[in-house]
């Protein structure tokens, strides 16, 4: 990728897209396709960071060798926060807890901890998804449970996405965001609270396993600006290294906004599509604008 700054020279960026899922998680490619797709679009190197799940790694490095471009092993953990130890739960009593999102690069999926870790996070999934199936049926929508773990090539692995092709195959809204606007988001009736791992052990699960760990897309979680600064205190202060601030889910804006906090917390900076599917997600891999040119990359870091 060329990317010009004013008054200097033409500089050369490599392209890295750190966040990519596959058919491990909710994404709609083979992890060999992903990559497949990365080369063509440009990518000098990618990452593939399924849902708590590093079951596609494998494929997609062999795949990634072959077509020589670099890959990172990634791993996105779900975390509910504030955890019960967490101080704020102590300072903003009345903060609902919310899922936010950790991506792992660079890490060794065979690490033992981090491979009980994200089995734990996995285990209550499925029986998440049957109480979704059960609040739909509920209100008169059958069988959506069904429908959704047929779609999900790895059951263990069932989620809100699943349940939303679904419910757009039956022509119950017309894309995957319009069915999560209407039913799948807290306060709506598929909607079912889960209990994700913690910050902390999240974290630790990561570093422990060699990777580093980078708060996914800041800018969905609904918080306060305090409530953000919070979370960024304490994921510093747990070995979190990096934030997104390059990604499919941020709006332009919150490209400057998180820039921002990136530089005030001392947090190296990542980029990334978030890719899911054709259809499905705004950016293709490889294909958001660059970093800032004064923030450290989070790929200076990894091996
Ligand atoms: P789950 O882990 O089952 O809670 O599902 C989380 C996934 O749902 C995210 O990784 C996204 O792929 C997807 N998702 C969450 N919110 C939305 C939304 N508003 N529109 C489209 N997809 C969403
Ligand atoms: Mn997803
Ligand atoms: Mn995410
Ligand atoms: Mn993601």
């Amino acid at each position: 990728m060329i990317a010009y700054i004013p008054n200097s020279l033409i500089v050369f960026v490599q392209n890295f897209d750190c966040h990519n899922h596959s058919i491990f998680s909710d994404g709609l490619l083979r992890p060999r396709e992903l990559v497949e797709l990365a080369k063509k679009t440009g990518c000098d190197a990618v990452a593939l960071t399924d849902h708590d799940n590093t079951g596609g790694l494998a494929e997609a490095e062999t795949a990634a060798a072959e077509l020589h471009i670099r890959f990172i092993r990634g791993v996105e953990l779900s975390v509910t926060w504030p955890a019960k130890s967490s101080v704020a739960v102590a300072a903003t009593a009345d903060l609902n807890p919310i899922t936010i999102h950790v991506v792992g690069l660079g890490i060794d999926p065979l690490d033992a901890t981090l491979v009980a870790g994200i089995a734990s996070i996995r285990d209550g999934r499925l029986e998440r998804a049957r109480q979704m199936g059960a609040h739909l049926a509920h209100m008169g929508i059958e069988g959506v449970f069904e429908d959704a773990l047929a779609l999900a090539e790895n059951k263990d692995m069932i989620g809100r996405t699943h349940f939303a092709r679904a419910m757009v195959t039956r022509g119950l809204a017309t894309s995957v965001g319009a069915v999560f606007g209407k039913f799948l988001t807290p306060g709506k009736p598929g909607f079912v609270a889960h209990q994700w791992a913690s910050l902390g052990d999240a974290i630790g699960w990561i570093t422990g396993a060699g990777g580093v760990a980078v708060l996914a897309h800041p800018g969905r979680y609904k918080l306060s600006k305090q409530e953000m600064r919070q979370l960024l205190t304490e994921f510093k202060q747990a070995g979190g290294q990096a934030i997104e601030v390059i990604t499919g889910s941020h709006e332009k804006h919150q490209y400057r906004e998180y820039a921002a906090l990136a530089r005030e917390f001392d947090f190296m900076a990542s980029r990334g599509s978030d890719f899911h599917g054709h259809g499905e997600s705004r950016f293709q891999p490889g294909t958001l604008p660059p970093l800032p040119d004064d923030l450290v990359p989070v790929w200076t870091v990894l091996q």
